[in-house]
């Protein structure tokens, strides 16, 4: 969807090539667009010129001859297209505005989601939909910057916030995942926890980010192009959107995803640290490294422990939205119909073949425990000790004030996966091995785990003082 420094670029192409063009007729092929009656909006502008084409957050506003103004909001997939008459019409056209001089502006939209509406200058900026809007983030100063920060202090997620046009108008998801990792902000953080300073330093990177892009035209992500054969050059400049499984630019640590509203969120889970989270120590370490005998250990010394083991196994079990998409990824046969139970042998059966089918599970079941890890933490008033077997993998690294990675040596790790039973111990220590890769950051602390369960007891005694 074209945001602020999009909607500016198509204003800037809108400004060289309609201006002073006076309209002969309109035709409307497709009704919903208009939000007037189509027969007065028709009469309404035939013969008027168009004096200018300006932008407002994400709306393009025409002023035309006779106090006329036509609000234009491109939403999903909208564009412009300038035409001579005698020219075939673009695909999905919806509105066409036909040009005493031969030429014809054609408003055409793949999704139709897009809004025409025909005010005057009297009223277009005091009713809706542009009455609701709040100031662009160039528009912030120190004026108003205070009654905007009390909007934004509200227990809803950061990103939501700055998305919403009734507070700051312009910014849409591209520029809000841009903005927030600038300002090493994780977007789940609740505006509430936002400070007024960290505020000014938000508005500040939104100014700044936002212009470099209206320099460069805006971003070309899919299907957004300002002028058919000219794209916008700021994509190239994203560092964080659309980044996901990257590493970031900071520190190295890959970009994570996750949804929010619907929303795609990419953002980098060492940098962007949620405070509010930040109250959970987790344990990892590839397994028959001894993760389970720690947590015992912890469990021991009064903490209160959490596993993912048992999360997992509470969702398998309870949770019927991930029972279902389970059972589709194992083409319905997961899923014990009569008794509404997950069938494990069937999907260790299907899984110990497929090792693109594990990692789809795997992929599936990750944000259901992102979702219950998030919740604990943020419902936990002591510090959480979470054992999380793949925490690298799944970039949960942002959840932790500390991570204690667990090592053992191979000849130990292949004793205790022989004891487990497993067949063919070195494939799976490689495989887990492969899964556990990850930087070593500040606030990991590895802890060896070769010899004796006294050793490894002394060593969490000395840690846990310090968590
Ligand atoms: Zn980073």
């Amino acid at each position: 969807m074209p945001e602020l420094p999009e909607v500016r670029t198509v204003v800037a192409i809108l400004n060289n090539e309609v201006i002073g063009k006076k309209i002969k007729n309109v035709e409307i092929i497709y009704e919903r667009i208009v939000q007037n009656d189509l027969n007065f909006f028709k009469d309404e502008l035939k013969d008027q010129s168009i004096i200018k084409v300006e932008a407002l957050g994400k709306f393009i506003i025409f002023h035309l001859t006779n106090n006329l103004i036509l609000i234009s909001h491109l939403r999903m997939e909208g564009k412009y297209s300038l035409l001579n008459k005698d020219e075939k019409n673009p695909p999905h056209s919806c509105v066409i505005f036909y040009f005493y001089d031969n030429t014809k502006l054609v408003y055409h939209d793949t999704r139709k989601f897009g809004i025409m509406e025909l005010k005057t200058t009297y009223n277009y900026l005091t009713s809706k939909p542009l009455s609701n809007l709040g100031p662009e983030p160039f528009k912030i100063d120190e004026n108003n910057i205070e009654n905007i920060y009390k909007k934004i202090t509200k227990n809803k997620p950061i990103k939501e916030l700055l998305m919403d046009q009734s507070i700051i108008c312009g910014i849409g998801n591209i520029y809000a995942d841009e903005i927030l990792f600038k300002a090493k902000i994780n977007p789940l953080t609740k505006g509430k926890d936002i400070s007024f300073e960290k505020f000014k330093e938000i508005v500040s990177i939104s100014k700044s980010t936002l212009t470099k892009a209206i320099n460069l035209g805006g971003s070309t992500i899919k299907s957004y192009h300002p002028k058919d054969g000219i794209d916008g050059k700021f994509q190239n400049e994203l560092v964080c959107y659309g980044h996901y499984g990257k590493p970031c630019p900071n520190c190295g640590t890959l970009f994570h995803k996750i949804f929010l509203n619907g929303r795609g969120t990419t953002f980098c889970p060492n940098c962007q640290i949620n405070y509010e989270l930040k109250k959970a120590v987790g344990i990892t370490g590839i397994i028959g490294s001894g993760k389970s005998e720690c947590l015992e250990i912890f469990n021991e010394l009064g903490f209160k422990t959490l596993s993912c083991d048992k999360i997992i196994k509470n969702l398998y079990e309870n949770n019927d939205e991930l029972k279902q998409k389970i059972n589709k990824l194992f083409f319905y046969k997961a899923l014990d119909k009569n008794k509404n139970k997950l069938n494990y042998s069937i999907m260790r059966q299907f899984i110990s073949q497929d090792e693109i089918l594990h990692e789809n599970l795997e992929n599936l079941v990750f944000p259901f425990v992102e979702d219950v890890l998030i919740n604990e933490i943020k419902n936990s008033n002591y510090t959480l000790i979470i054992e999380v077997p793949l925490l690298f993998k799944a970039h949960l690294q942002y959840l932790f004030k500390k991570i204690i990675y667990v090592e053992s040596n191979k000849e130990t790790i292949l004793e205790r996966l022989k004891l487990r039973g497993s067949k063919n111990p070195l494939a799976d220590y490689e495989l887990y091995l492969k899964n556990n890769n990850f930087k070593i950051s500040d606030n990991v602390i590895i802890l060896k785990n070769n010899s004796d369960l006294n050793s490894l007891k002394e060593q969490i005694i000395k840690i846990s003082k310090d968590l």
